[in-house]
């Protein structure tokens, strides 16, 4: 069959997008070509039969570069080869034997049951390691593909997966870490997320999507809602009452863009149909022939948000949906940290590692010290953070130092506070430079150089890593982005560097920080830099300014 360039009644299509709903259905490039030849959650069973008896080397290649992420794994960057070399080195170059495995942690709910596995899982498979990442899942490394069953077992065993934590799929739903507790919560967003993951992930019909698919389901603007593919965001109707204002579209990396609103209301138990709806659009017109047109942002774009809610409601949902208000912006960002007082008159807490690093070790204590706290409930946020739910108010300033003494910080400085970096050097593929190191250094000398100016009413300015292009630590919505490169220096040598993004935000600053042309500083530099900019900033500004205005 020839592929139709439009569809019946709309203006001429784009050619060559490769849409199955236009007829598309040849697969246009290699990753459609892996994808449409077997399903990748058929790679389970190719694990756990043979790779993890066969080990690194009977791993086909297009498993292991492809299907794999289905269930969370990635190879990680062999040590020693520097940021330079990373895009002249072919992949194979570049893959250490060794996985990160992203478990995902929809909502970012876990029990100090399940955080307390998590830790020993990481002590015995994973040497230690575990970042909490700012999509609320905690990522492994050092991870040997022979101890991946054992490793699945144990997590499934306890109600966590890997599965579909990667790869073109339905990722880990982002929730508000303070839902169902929160005051000023408008609502629960919960039982939504766990409908959607009951009846959807690991579901084959969503399982080859054109790239990742991220939903945000919240009832607090407090997951970034913005920069989901999809989300729903609490919003009180005037005549229906609390429900969800929809958001499709939106994405960084090098293209970015902020969701839509599609001015519909949806109620909770009416979600997962939608969220269907809307998965299914992007299955079906989602651009498939260039991985990098292939987000579900470029068709929102494209369509506009009129288009995509007649097509969503008329193709996919057979219905009206009702029209919506917008929900009411914050003031400020909400992050969850310090001490908070719940709708049922217990606390959270919210403490600041450095940029999500922690470790197996630190979490089996954490867990510890939240159960001797009288609670058993811990959340991951997505700014790296971590929140200990249904505290006592007699127990709170026990539970703050002992967090404290494992280096999660309930009062942090500003710059603890706001900071984030994605994995970086030390393990990405992609990356040029390094991240997670250099986010403590730079914490460290910005407590000690702006110690003057830090009083505790200063608002945290957020400063954001990345080791390449890509926005794993979205740099593009922070107070200062840093987007890691080779740069040169004063000495015309080529060093570890960053091209700066000043005055991005989400909420009431809304926006993409500027890229100023030439506006670059090497790793080095980065110390001075920020505390220059920070400097001139509260000299400057106007009472209440912020940052992004
Ligand atoms: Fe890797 Fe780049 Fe993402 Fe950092 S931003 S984790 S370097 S892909």
């Amino acid at each position: 069959m020839v592929p139709p360039t439009t569809t019946p009644g709309r203006a001429k299509q784009r050619r060559g997008e490769g849409q199955w709903a236009l007829g598309y259905r040849e697969p246009l490039n290699p990753n459609e070509r892996s994808k449409k030849d077997d399903n990748p959650l058929n790679v389970r069973a190719r694990i756990e039969n043979i790779y993890a008896r066969g080990g690194f080397a009977s791993i086909d290649p297009g498993d292991l570069r492809g299907r794999f992420r289905w269930y969370g794994l990635y190879t990680q960057r062999k040590p020693g080869i520097d940021g330079g070399r990373t895009g002249a080195l072919e992949p194979e170059e570049l893959d250490d034997e060794y996985f990160m495995l992203r478990v995902r942690i929809d909502g970012g709910r876990l029990t100090t049951q399940q955080l307390a596995l998590i830790g020993e899982l990481s002590q015995t498979y994973a040497r230690d390691t575990a970042d909490i990442t700012d999509r609320q899942n905690v990522q492994y490394h050092w991870i040997r593909i022979e101890d991946v069953p054992a490793l699945w077992q144990r997590l499934e065993d306890a109600g966590l997966t890997t599965m579909e934590a990667c790869g073109d799929s339905p990722r880990v739903v982002l929730g508000s870490p303070v839902a169902g507790i929160s005051a000023d919560e408008i609502i629960d967003g919960s039982p939504a997320i766990d409908e959607i993951l009951e009846r959807y992930i690991g579901d084959p019909r969503f399982a080859n999507l054109p790239r990742k698919f991220k939903t945000s389901i919240s009832g607090r603007q407090d997951t970034a809602h913005e920069i989901h593919d999809i989300a729903f965001v609490g919003v009180e109707h005037p005549e229906h009452g609390p429900g969800f204002d929809l958001w499709v579209g939106g994405g960084l990396s090098t293209n970015p863009m902020l969701a839509k609103r599609l001015g519909v209301w949806v109620p909770r138990d009416e979600v997962p149909a939608v969220w269907e709806g809307v998965i299914s659009v992007f299955r079906d017109y989602g651009y498939r022939r260039l991985r990098h047109r292939a987000r579900i942002k470029f068709l929102v774009a494209d369509w506009g948000p009129e288009k995509f809610r007649q097509v969503l409601e008329d193709e996919f949902l057979g219905r009206k949906l009702i029209d919506g208000p917008a929900p009411e912006t914050p003031a400020r960002p909400i992050d969850h940290i310090g001490v908070h007082r719940q709708k049922d008159g217990l606390f959270y807490v919210g403490a600041a590692p450095v940029a999500g690093r922690v470790s197996g070790s630190i979490l089996v204590e954490v867990a510890k010290a939240v159960e001797r706290a009288g609670s058993n409930r811990v959340r991951l946020t997505p700014q790296q953070k971590l929140v200990v739910l249904d505290v006592a108010e007699a127990e709170v300033k026990g539970l703050q130092a002992a967090l404290a003494e494992l280096g999660l910080q309930t009062e942090p400085s500003p710059w603890r506070r706001g900071i984030m970096a994605c994995t970086g050097i030390e393990f990405c593929k992609l990356a040029i430079v390094e991240t997670k190191a250099r986010a403590a250094t730079l914490v460290d000398e910005l407590e000690s150089r702006l110690a003057d100016i830090t009083d505790g009413t200063t608002a945290p300015l957020a400063v954001h890593i990345n080791g390449c292009p890509n926005s794993c630590a979205r740099i593009q919505t922070a107070d200062i982005g840093l987007k890691g490169q080779i740069v040169t220096d004063e000495a015309g040598n080529q060093v570890e560097g960053f091209q700066v993004h000043l005055g991005g935000g989400l909420g009431l600053d809304s926006g993409f920080g500027r890229k100023l042309r030439g506006h670059k500083v090497t790793a080095t530099d980065l110390p001075d830099y920020v505390e220059r900019v920070v400097r001139n900033f509260v000299a400057q500004k106007e009472e209440d300014e912020r940052f992004a205005q």
